[in-house]
């Protein structure tokens, strides 16, 4: 399954989990009686409509489903980020409540033992809870991040240090260690929540609802997938690149097989986000799909970085099903504006499909 990613969209977590579980067959890659980790991200004490932290309806439902078949052996791991406590976080986030109702213990990293690793000359502490692993799945939040632009599979592995480690990271500048430590702890399985990540920052604050959830098992590819979501290309994102050229997996997503199972037709609802409502008066929807509006803020996100937004100041872009037979000037977004004398097609686009076609008008 190296090369695969199997993505489906909704509103429906717990069905969305289920239904990816079941394509993936993941219960056949696990050895009976394997300890099993999981590994969420809760970065910080902050629900996961936030966008900054995993759902535990996709949780549950991944642990209804491990149960169900024969594996029992199961314990939820984290380390949120220096400053903010774990405990906190599992209350807050809802995992306490998974303990209880599933009997999953939960692990505090922060309170573990460590052992100092090494890659390339670079050591670092980790986690001996993590290293007694026998299948590793990593359920990382498809979110921006304000340094190291995007944050997903690799990146989410930083929960399986110490704090001091973590420290250690930041001066070293992130991206390197980041990919070393890709090589030393290997994740069995990723399934990515992406279902409301940040625009920018890995603390949440401006979620975009996205409605996807998808899964895979190289964490470089899944970061190259989660990179274009955003908008940015896998060689944009140092630690991605790195991690590919020291062998931890492939960027390289022209080959992937991507499996879509669901569409999602539900229509975007208006954000609470400042910043995406800023974003969002750029555009003219009608009826338009939540995730297809989702890749538009991403782009338009971006187009907001490298500062051509404000082309679209005075002839805001048209997205959505209302626009089905619509004719004429315009600038378009999605099969549903293909009428129109300027538009991209796709159901939904993606958002480096739409990046492209917007700054090259
Ligand atoms: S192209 Fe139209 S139907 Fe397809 S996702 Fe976009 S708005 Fe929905």
């Amino acid at each position: 399954m190296n090369n695969r990613i199997i993505i489906t969209y909704g509103e429906n977590l717990r069905e969305m989990t289920r239904e990816i579980l079941k394509k993936s067959e993941l219960e056949k890659r696990i050895p009976k009686g394997s300890y099993i980790g999981i590994k969420p991200n809760l970065v910080l004490a902050k629900p996961s409509f936030s966008g900054a932290t995993t759902s535990p309806v996709i949780v549950s439902a991944l642990i209804e489903h491990l149960q169900e078949e024969g594996h029992d052996n199961l314990v939820i791991l984290e380390s949120s980020w220096v400053g903010d406590s774990t405990k906190r976080a599992f209350r807050i986030c809802g995992y306490e409540d998974i303990s209880k109702k599933y009997n999953v213990p939960l692990f505090d990293i922060k309170q573990d033992a460590y052992t100092v690793k090494s890659f390339n000359g670079m050591d670092m502490e980790v986690s001996d809870k993590v290293l007694s692993l026998d299948f590793l799945i990593n359920i990382p939040v498809l979110k921006g991040h304000c340094q190291t632009l995007v944050t997903g599979a690799l990146k989410n592995m930083k929960g399986c240090i110490s704090d001091r480690e973590k420290r250690n990271f930041h001066t070293r500048g992130l991206h390197r260690p980041i990919a070393y430590l890709n090589k030393i702890i290997k994740q069995d399985f990723i399934l990515v929540d992406g279902i409301c990540g940040d625009l920018d920052f890995e603390e949440g604050g401006n979620p975009v609802q996205m409605n996807r959830i998808f899964c895979g098992t190289d964490p470089v590819l899944i970061d190259s997938y989660i990179a274009e979501h955003i908008g940015y290309r896998p060689d944009d994102v140092e630690y991605i690149r790195i991690a590919k050229d020291i062998g931890v997996g492939s960027t390289d997503l022209d080959r992937a097989e991507v499996i879509v199972l669901s569409k999602d037709k539900s229509i975007a609802k208006p954000s609470s986000s400042r910043k995406v409502q800023r974003l969002s008066k750029h555009i003219n929807a009608k009826d338009a799909c939540s995730p297809c509006y989702a890749n538009l803020i991403r782009a338009l996100a971006r187009l907001d970085d490298e500062g051509f937004l404000y082309r679209f100041k005075d002839s805001p872009i048209l997205i959505g099903q209302g626009y089905k037979t619509a004719e004429g000037n315009g600038v378009g977004i999605g099969q549903c504006t293909s009428g129109l004398c300027k538009s991209v097609g796709g159901c939904p686009p993606s958002t480096s499909t739409i990046l492209d076609f917007l700054k090259n008008l």
